[in-house]
């Protein structure tokens, strides 16, 4: 069992590595012996946790990526060419919802700039399949790979006022399944593509939602979330990190083209 989820000496990119979720995945890989290749949106931030991992006996490099722009893309694959010379794991972490394009008592569905709901399907979309493209073709080279894409509960079933992140996160889903059968069949069954669907983690991306910004206290949706969650809690950032692992590891070898939710039982809970 430990050789099939033996990371140790694997190269992995991890986008939104400087935000709350992937910085724990970030971490983990690390601690298991992974070589990791951080990405941020600023050098700075990027090299702040480099320099934690490294500080804790872990081998990392920051890399300041846009994941919308391939030129930053492509500029980060040749960093992580010069020091690693593989790219084994790729985490398309980098992803969000803004307040703008989310209707709220201030904001119909009718007024939602155009510009706020392109921002959230580019960045959760087209920000996957570049950053897909760029170390993907690493992969052919290699002839395996694991990328594992950041999901969502709301791709299942879209959640109320998050229209355009609903909307993207099941293009996520649906890029998933398509990424997965053209890797296997155009190119190489070892280069595997997957998903993990969060249930409700309290971040920075979402705490608007969740907590009354005057009180501090839980809103409505944050206690109608935890009621609809059977376990009744939000999720830590350490409950995504052994379904990380798993898709990351060999130990997932025959897996490709799935989403797994980690959600608390959200998913299965009809509400009665
Ligand atoms: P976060 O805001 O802490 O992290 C997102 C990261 O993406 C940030 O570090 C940000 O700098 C980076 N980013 C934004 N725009 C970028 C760009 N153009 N190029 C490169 N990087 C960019 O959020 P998080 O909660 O840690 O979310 C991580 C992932 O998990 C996202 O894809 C998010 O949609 C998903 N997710 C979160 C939750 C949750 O409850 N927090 C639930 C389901 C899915």
């Amino acid at each position: 069992m430990d050789k099939l989820f033996d990371i140790k000496n694997r190269v992995a990119v991890i986008t939104g590595a400087t935000g709350v979720l992937c910085g724990e995945m970030a971490r983990e890989l690390a601690r298991r012996g992974a070589k990791v290749a951080v990405a941020g949106t600023t050098q700075e931030r990027a090299d702040k946790l480099a320099d934690e991992i490294n500080g804790m006996g872990g081998n990392a490099i920051g890399l300041a990526v846009n994941v919308l722009d391939k030129d930053s893309l492509i500029k980060a694959r040749d960093k992580v060419m010069k020091a690693y010379g593989r790219v084994d794991i790729l985490v398309n972490g980098a992803g969000g919802n803004n307040k703008a394009a989310t209707v709220s008592p201030d904001l119909s569905f009718f007024d939602i700039p155009a510009d706020a709901l392109k921002w959230v399907f580019d960045l959760n979309i087209l920000g996957t399949i570049l950053t897909t493209q760029v170390f993907g073709e690493v992969m052919v080279k290699q002839g395996k790979g694991s990328i594992i894409n950041i999901s969502s509960m709301n791709s299942y079933r879209p959640l109320t006022n998050i229209v355009a992140y609903s909307a993207a996160k099941a293009g996520i889903n649906n890029f998933t399944q398509w990424m997965a059968v053209h890797f296997s069949q155009k190119y190489s069954a070892d280069i595997r593509v997957n998903a993990i669907a969060p249930g409700f983690f309290l971040t920075n991306q979402n705490r608007f939602l969740l907590v009354d910004e005057k009180t501090g206290e839980p809103t409505s949706r944050a206690k109608q979330i935890l009621g609809h969650t059977p376990m009744g809690r939000y999720g830590t950032p350490e409950d995504l990190l052994g379904t990380l692992v798993w898709l990351a590891s060999d130990a997932s070898a025959f897996v490709t083209g799935v989403v797994v939710p980690v959600d608390g039982g959200f998913s299965a809970y009809s509400g009665v």
